[in-house]
């Protein structure tokens, strides 16, 4: 049986974790010690429902319900590489799901050994998942440093505005003018840009101390559609 089969028979992590990894350090796709660190810190097998446990590090999105996934370990970790995130920092994400990503981005910004610095604030659209994510936020013992809030990710959240990071996990047709304007000067912005599903680029946005904005196509990407105002209708 390969490391990477799904099995009734392995523990969660069975090494998979750790294999998983070493994998993505190969291939050169991770590279920073602090995603390394995170990645080893937050525990996925708790954002997934109880029958994906086992399945827990297989590189792959899984279903969390409602017809929405958590995303594939190597795509998560690919945002908090490309997003150079430091302690501290301010991120808004767009699209909370499981809570997984944001997790992963508060133990770069807010490392849970140390007192909270950073932030995470999340929006998700489907009441059904802010209460998942919540539920697996606060047993992996993330509460404190990542905020879920229901709505239209796709306006930003202006209360909170500006961000230092801004990362969206569903596909866009465009980049939404409300994020762009909710980023501070040197912010950046990440977000899948293109077809309504199969395709996109990941798009990263930075805006200098001017506040000029450029876009930058990062890599071809496969999300679930952005769903919202300044996303698709459907
Ligand atoms: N980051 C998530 C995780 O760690 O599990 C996975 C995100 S999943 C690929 C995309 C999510 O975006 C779905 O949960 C979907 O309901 C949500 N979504 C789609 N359009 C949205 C919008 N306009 N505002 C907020 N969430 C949205």
């Amino acid at each position: 049986m390969s490391d990477f089969t799904p099995s009734e028979n392995v523990k969660p992590d069975g090494g998979r974790k750790e294999a998983t990894l070493k994998r993505l350090i190969a291939s050169r796709t991770v590279k920073k010690e602090e995603t390394m660190r995170a990645y080893r810190t937050v525990p996925r097998e708790l954002f997934l429902p109880d029958h994906l446990v086992h399945d827990a590090y297989v590189d792959t999105p899984l279903p969390i319900g409602e017809g929405q996934t958590i995303s594939a370990i190597h795509m998560c970790l690919i945002y908090l590489e490309l997003l150079d995130l430091k302690e501290g920092m301010k991120v808004l994400e767009v699209g909370g799901g499981s809570g997984y990503h944001a997790a992963l981005v508060a133990e770069v910004v807010s490392p849970s050994n140390q007192p909270p610095s950073g932030h995470v604030f999340t929006i998700e659209r489907k009441p059904e998942l802010v209460e998942f994510a919540n539920a697996n936020l606060e047993r992996a013992g993330y509460s404190d440093r990542v905020t879920v809030i229901e709505g239209d990710g796709t306006l930003g959240l202006p209360n909170e505005e500006p961000f230092d990071r801004i990362m969206v996990a569903a596909a866009a047709p465009h980049v939404p003018e409300p994020l762009v304007r909710q980023l501070k000067p040197e912010g950046m912005l990440l977000i899948p840009v293109g077809r309504h599903h199969f395709w996109q680029e990941l798009t990263l946005v930075t805006k200098n101390k001017k506040g000029e904005v450029m876009e930058r196509r990062q890599m071809s990407v496969a999300f679930v559609p952005l769903i919202g105002k300044e996303g698709w209708s459907q």
